[in-house]
């Protein structure tokens, strides 16, 4: 969910600072450096993955539930990630319509295979544009071999991670070049849709999904998800901007306490009337999101030959991967991404 707006504590002191000590509420300037924390934001992508435990068949379901606050929890490594390794922000996403040919749609143009790809457009554009359906695929690979290895770390590791991909490709802004309605005067949609609504309003959502089911192509399956995603893009975005023309300027913005932190925010007015327009749609996002999380997971299980994973026992955190989770956690920490800002 992106998708992070994550803002650092002093980042956020100076501007609000600025703002009370100028005496100066210019809201519209400040909309986008303070708009959203959380991003699906922490909240969605750890509510999906957890969600995705309660769809799995009884071979799995022991053991994942057993590890559900592993898996909420480690839910958002991807995004701190960001913070410590450059490679890492173009794996959240995809802007796909930066791709276009004649009259080819850009999932007509873009080739579904990571190989056919890169020989059509070098592997550096498609990095530059966002990888995100490849690296489910890579994830996908890799927890099939962790079930394969009955490898305890590395499957609950695997497991968390390829949900957060997952919950990206499900987001329409995930999609788009436009990712935060930047080139529409619409900043801050980015996180207005994919954390501050969830926040409000995720506990009204339904989110009895049924049971995850056997993904007989996975890479077809992801790439279907992104299409999906990217056929939302013009409602999130056209939406907002309606509501914005038609809202009360002095009405759409509010200051919200965090803890011992203020932030600015949409309204809640302004988010249900949103909310109301997009007429479930993030609900369907969400759902969408927690059964394909969860097929995944079990695709990957039945692929590895189905392992009885009640003969699992948790190893030590190897030096390395102690290493590498206090590299992650010490980089977000300090709380500056490398690559693109308003994208989880
Ligand atoms: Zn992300």
């Amino acid at each position: 969910m992106k998708f992070c707006l994550k803002i650092t504590l002093p980042s956020l002191l100076i501007v609000l600072s600025y703002l009370f000590l100028s005496g100066k509420k210019s809201i519209a300037d400040t909309a986008t450096t303070v708009s959203a924390e959380d991003v699906w934001g922490f909240y969605g992508h750890q509510k999906i993955n957890r969600l995705a435990v309660f769809t799995l068949p009884k071979g799995m379901f022991g053991f994942y539930k057993k590890h559900i606050e592993y898996i909420t929890e480690h839910a958002v490594d991807p995004d701190k990630r960001r913070y410590a390794i450059e490679a890492e922000a173009p794996r959240h996403y995809i802007d796909i319509d930066h791709y276009h040919h004649d009259s080819l749609t850009p999932f007509e143009y873009v080739p579904r295979r990571w190989d056919k790809a890169t020989e059509k457009f070098t592997k550096d554009t498609l990095q530059a544009y966002g990888i995100v359906p490849w690296h489910v695929e890579v994830m996908q690979r890799r927890l099939t071999y962790a079930f394969k290895d009955k490898d305890f770390n590395k499957i609950l590791k695997v497991s968390a991670e390829i949900g957060h991909y997952i919950g990206d490709a499900s987001v329409p802004l995930h999609t788009t070049e436009n990712y935060n309605g930047q080139l529409t005067g619409q900043k801050g949609i980015h996180g207005f849709w994919e954390s501050r609504i969830p926040e409000l309003f995720s506990k009204e959502y339904d989110f009895f999904v049924g049971q995850a089911s056997y993904i007989e192509k996975p890479l077809d399956y992801i790439w279907d998800v992104v299409e999906s995603s990217h056929s939302a893009v013009d409602s999130v975005l056209g939406f907002e901007k309606n509501l914005n023309n038609s809202f009360p300027a002095d009405r759409k913005y509010a200051f919200d306490n965090r803890g011992n932190r203020t932030i600015k925010t949409y309204s809640r007015d302004y988010s249900k009337e949103y909310q109301i327009m997009l007429d479930g749609m993030i609900e369907r996002r969400m759902r969408s999101s927690v059964v394909s999380v969860g097929s995944f997971w079990y695709t990957c299980w039945m692929n590895a030959g189905q392992p009885n994973l009640t003969e699992l026992s948790k190893k030590e955190l190897s030096e390395e991967e102690k290493k590498e989770q206090e590299v992650l956690d010490k980089a977000y920490q300090k709380g500056k991404i490398k690559g693109r800002e308003h994208q989880h």
